[in-house]
């Protein structure tokens, strides 16, 4: 079995432990990999390499950390193959995603930001005859990144890469249930040549290895995205040693479907919004809210879309629907479909786990479900459930709509379906969300600000919101 292992001070390390776990296939069952169960003792390992490299990776200047972040996206490139498998295997996702999402969005990251560093200024503010102010963007040292495993490297390379182009050097842990994939990065990163201390990926469990990122002293900044309750957790932690804190949290998005939309459009996108990776998309619109006039045709159209979607073995390429990541989300999400029943809501398709043939018998999985008749103020249509599973509700009027959609804890991103152009400015400016799509969903443009309000989170990631956050603005007054 593949046995994984740190990449501290650019080698691949053993946990300080000695002690692993095992990753399983969740469309199989089966154990794939050993994960180092890393502690303290390992993070203060990673954390003194990183402090080591810092000022040498700082001083190398933006031109050459670019350069390495390139050649990295390169060679996430030339190993795609391997790493779509990687995740398709550790998380459960179809393999066509991971190969058109998920890997081409990681090589597209270290793109993204080993080119967006050479554009990245600083201001300056003249005082007219009198002084000269000028900005200073420096990096803040050495960071934590901390990710989760519904788009495993994905959105570890989101984290990594602005903080490596903007000269900190990182400690950076993926989710223990989707390891895979942070492992073949440090791989790569020795075959890039990295210098030694700058990336450093270190494997395990949250409340012991990601604590320990989160408390070490030479951590000054922490971006971290997972549930809402672990960072609320880490915020604790960390705010009172003042430590700099990016979270991206959950979701409990809704999706506005109003009378005057294009139907097609609508019906097509709300299929991949509902249930693409399973539903396991902090950005899926799990409350489908549709107005009165049209819900009987949408509800129609919908369940008889849904209920051919093809749920299958991950590594079938017909496959649209993977398996659930693990056994305990798998049996969260079948626990919100029995309390759906007991608050009076019908399961209209889907509402059980799946039983497959063949190599995927013993694998997770769950029928996408759709239910109606929840109430907005609801559990399940309160609480993120993040998996195959959505609510419809009816509305009548515009101010309706943005109570229900604004009357969560959470505030991530909407979507809102409608061809008048002023409702649409109207609603999108009138919802509490960091993110709102009008006519389409999950359109990314990598420049832009990414996060959300309340429970969803704090400050933004994307262009150059992620490389302010990993560089501490310093202000030089000089009397002319
Ligand atoms: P999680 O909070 O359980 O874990 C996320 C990461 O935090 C993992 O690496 C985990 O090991 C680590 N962790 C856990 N406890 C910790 C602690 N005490 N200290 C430090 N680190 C700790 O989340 P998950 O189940 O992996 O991911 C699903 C959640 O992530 C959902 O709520 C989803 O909405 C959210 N998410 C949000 C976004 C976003 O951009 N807002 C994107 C993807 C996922």
């Amino acid at each position: 079995m593949l046995k994984l292992q740190n990449y501290i001070n650019g080698v691949l390390t053993p946990p300080a432990s000695q002690h692993y776990f095992q990753s399983l296939n969740p469309a199989t069952g089966k154990a794939h990999a050993e994960v180092p169960d890393s502690d303290a003792r390992d993070v203060d390992m990673a954390c003194v390499a990183a402090e080591a490299a810092f000022l040498k990776w700082r001083d190398l200047g933006h031109e050459k950390r670019a350069a390495y972040l390139i050649r990295l996206a390169q060679l996430i490139e030339t190993h795609a193959a391997r790493l779509a498998h990687a995740e398709s295997v550790d998380n459960g996702k179809p393999l066509k995603l991971a190969q058109h999402v998920d890997i081409p969005r990681a090589a597209a990251n270290f793109n993204f930001y080993g080119t967006g560093i050479l554009h990245y200024a600083s201001e300056s503010h003249a005082m007219e005859g009198m002084a000269l102010n000028y900005t200073l963007r420096q990096a803040v040292g050495v960071v934590g990144c901390i990710s989760p495993w519904n788009l495993p490297l994905y959105l570890f390379s989101w984290k990594i890469a602005p903080a490596l182009a903007a000269g900190c050097t990182v400690v950076a842990k993926p989710s223990e249930i989707t390891p895979y994939t942070a492992f073949l990065l440090s791989e790569l990163c020795i075959e890039a040549g990295f210098p030694p201390g700058v990336l450093n990926i270190v494997h395990g469990y949250g409340q012991r290895c990601g604590d320990a990122i989160v408390r070490h002293p030479l951590i000054k900044a922490i971006s971290f995205t997972g549930g809402t309750a672990t960072g609320k957790h880490i915020a604790a932690v960390a705010a009172p040693e003042f430590k700099k804190l990016s979270l991206e949290l959950g979701g409990k998005n809704a999706n506005i479907i109003f009378e005057d939309c294009d139907f097609e459009a609508m019906l097509k996108t709300t299929l991949l919004s509902s249930f693409s990776n399973q539903g396991q998309i902090c950005l899926c619109g799990s409350r489908i809210l549709i107005q009165r006039s049209i819900y009987s045709t949408f509800e129609r159209a919908f369940i008889d879309a849904v209920k051919r979607l093809k749920v299958g073995d991950p590594l079938n390429a017909e496959t649209q629907i993977g398996a659930i990541v693990s056994k305990s989300h798998f049996e969260k999400i079948l626990s919100y479909i029995e309390l759906a029943k007991t608050e009076g809501g019908t399961v209209l398709c889907g509402g059980s786990a799946l039983k497959l043939d063949g190599a995927c018998a013993q694998g997770l999985f769950i029928a996408p479900t759709v239910i109606s008749g929840l109430s907005p103020g609801c559990r399940v249509n309160q609480e993120e459930i993040f998996g195959p599973v959505v609510t419809l509700i009816p509305f009548d009027t515009e101010a309706e709509a943005l109570a229900i959609a604004n009357g969560t804890p959470y505030g991530l991103a909407s979507t809102l379906w409608t061809s008048d152009l002023k409702r649409a400015h109207r609603v999108a400016a009138a919802l509490h969300t960091g993110i709102v799509w009008v006519n389409c969903w999950l359109l990314r443009d990598l420049r832009t600000p990414f996060g959300g309000v309340k429970g969803s989170g704090v400050g933004r990631e994307g262009g150059f919101e992620a490389l302010d956050f990993f560089t501490e603005p310093k202000n030089v007054c000089i009397k002319l």
